[in-house]
């Protein structure tokens, strides 16, 4: 089957073709500002250059009607005819507790996602816009929804909960969902089949680490805790958000410099995280680690946090699941920074960790990085989010 991924964001649209039985993405784009001036698409068909064009994208309906020209374009497109797309795979943000998995989307599957929709207001009213779209450019080809929470959904109470009191949970469903979701579930799958045993019978640790930051503890196949919470903004320090803080410094800053609710939320989305606390050099690692050789104090101290934050987690998480089989590093840090890795790994030897240093400084390739007699297998698994929606949607449309 050949499977349409669209990731649609308020003013952007990711999209990838993949055919579902070879696992190979024939081709993939975005669009980038829909509804503002000066919108761009790019598309890259496997294995040619990509191709850029500049034409005015007032909304998401003239998005996809470009995807579709780009995908079936007759000299540079994928496809012969739009025909030949047997079905659509949506990332949605937020399932709340509605969806433990991936559905087909109907109706009443528009009705839940658009009631969770206050958990996640920049997301999933946007995902919408982007089902809707392609509902309407491609009526009658079967659409499935893919949750990044879907897959934490098998965390304990006491895990999922947070100190607060109950009622809160009841009425307004205040508790940690997690994101990530389809990157966690993807690279510890993937995991077991590279140590060669059963899914469900691990234990691993998950550490996405890309400019959005979470870690995951997957025992015996199921999530049972992971760093992000009610929204992304919980748990590793990130590019530019802070992660976990003391709830009170919100109000300590309140009204400070004349700053109120929404500076502050701006600030802990926006400007904190590796980039706040290198003192605004960068949020992108590379960078960071360009000034971190060069002996830069906020690229070192914006680092040094970072790991430690990661560390840290990890220990928390092999206590969690009483011990730990498996490490995976994935995302675009966690595949691409062996100083990021080792910085974690060195501080992690009473698990009995090794580091193979010349199997880290290999970059971006599925591999081990561990010593052959390191008590704990440490990998890196490059995520693949749009093979993992893509196979779900085959799944639920065959
Ligand atoms: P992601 O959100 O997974 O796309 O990850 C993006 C982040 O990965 C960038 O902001 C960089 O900080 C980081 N990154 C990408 N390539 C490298 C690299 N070669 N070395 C260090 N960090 C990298």
């Amino acid at each position: 089957m050949k499977i349409l991924v669209i990731n649609c964001g308020s003013s952007s649209l990711k999209f990838q073709l993949i055919d579902s039985v070879t696992e190979e993405a024939l081709g993939k784009g975005l669009c980038e500002r829909i509804g503002i001036d000066g919108s761009v698409i790019n598309f890259t068909p496997a294995g040619k250059d990509k191709i850029v064009k500049e034409i005015p994208m007032p909304d998401h309906n003239k998005a996809i009607e470009l995807v579709i020209e780009a995908l079936t374009d007759p000299a540079t497109g994928v496809v012969k005819a739009l025909s030949e797309i047997d079905a659509v795979g949506h990332r949605i943000v937020h399932g709340g507790e509605s969806f433990t998995k991936s559905v087909r989307i109907d109706d009443e599957v528009i009705r839940a996602i658009e009631e969770v929709s206050d958990l996640a207001p920049l997301h999933n009213p946007a995902n919408l816009i982007g089902v809707r779209a392609c509902q309407k450019a491609m009526p009658g080809v079967p659409m499935v929804a893919v949750f990044d929470t879907a897959f934490h959904q098998t965390m304990p109470e006491e895990a999922y909960l947070y100190g607060l009191p109950y009622s809160f949970y009841e009425k307004y469903k205040v508790r940690r969902y997690g994101f990530h979701g389809t990157s966690h579930a993807y690279v510890s799958k993937r995991a077991a089949e590279i140590i060669g045993k059963p899914y469900e019978s691990l234990k691993t640790i998950v550490c996405h680490l890309g400019n959005g930051a979470s870690i995951s503890a997957v025992k015996n196949g199921k999530c049972i805790d992971t760093s992000m919470g009610l929204t992304p903004l919980e748990g590793l320090i990130m590019g530019t958000r802070s992660g976990d803080i003391d709830p009170a410094v919100i109000e300590y800053l309140n009204g400070r410099d004349g700053r109120d609710l929404k500076d502050i939320m701006n600030a802990l989305n926006k400007q904190s995280g590796v980039f706040g606390l290198s003192g605004n050099l960068s949020s992108d690692f590379r960078d960071l680690e360009a000034g971190y050789n060069k002996g830069d104090a906020g690229a070192t101290r914006a680092i040094m946090g970072f790991a430690y934050r990661v560390t840290k987690y990890i220990g928390s998480y092999a206590a969690a699941m009483d011990g730990v089989d498996c490490i995976c590093f994935t995302a675009g840090v966690g595949e691409n920074s062996p100083l990021v890795r080792s910085l974690v790994l060195k501080r992690l030897g009473f698990l009995g960790i090794r580091l193979d240093e010349a199997a880290n400084d290999v970059h971006g390739k599925e591999r081990t990085i561990s010593t052959p007699d390191s008590a704990v297998r440490v990998m890196v698994v490059p995520t693949n989010e749009e093979l993992a929606i893509a196979r779900d949607t085959a799944a639920l449309c065959a």
